[in-house]
């Protein structure tokens, strides 16, 4: 299975008809530095005046990088999206399509064909901006040694006097007394 699809016959059908389909794609999906691999889902097609919206359940594994220790770790994500698609060429009659344009829309291939990697790539890496810690209590780095906290604790001071936050801390303090 790929993440391809002949829609020819649905557009040849009436308005509010639909097709359901289960995906299942052939290879990682590249974000980036990122990838989400085991992408899988199901996907219903539906004929409108304007072209087809695909309403899209997709689930996947995210391979990040956790951005407070810097290590790899995968995280698994479910997501449900609607995108449209619009022709580029009129079924019916071979000629370019005259719907008025929607930039927002991704195009129905030449062939008939919706090809729904791009909208999955774009709602992965909306998902993976979601998940930026490998773990919510994440210790992060020693910002003075740079031992990964999580697993090889060191014995540094804590550098706190360095902290913006301590001067901010401050500013509050003031206007709480005003
Ligand atoms: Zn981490
Ligand atoms: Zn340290």
């Amino acid at each position: 299975m790929s993440l391809q699809f002949n829609v020819s016959q649905l557009l040849k059908s009436g308005i509010g008809q639909s097709r359901a389909y289960e995906f299942e794609a052939d290879e990682p999906l590249v974000l980036g530095e990122e990838s989400a691999s085991d992408v899988h889902g199901h996907v219903r097609f539906m004929l409108t005046n304007f072209g087809i919206v695909a309403n899209v359940d997709a689930h996947g594994l995210l391979h990040l990088n956790c951005s407070r220790c810097l290590e790899p770790f995968s995280s698994p994500v479910d997501m449900t999206f609607t995108e449209e698609y619009q022709p580029t060429i009129d079924i019916a009659t071979g000629l370019p399509a005259t719907t008025p344009h929607n930039d927002s829309a991704f195009e129905i291939s030449q062939n008939h064909t919706i090809d729904l990697s791009e909208a999955l790539r774009q709602h992965f890496v909306l998902a993976e901006e979601m998940i930026p810690v490998c773990r919510e209590d994440c210790k992060g780095l020693c910002p003075t040694c740079g031992n990964n906290l999580n697993t090889d604790p060191c014995a540094c001071p804590p550098a706190q006097e360095e902290s913006p936050f301590l001067a901010l801390q401050g500013l509050f303090a003031d206007r709480d007394t005003e």
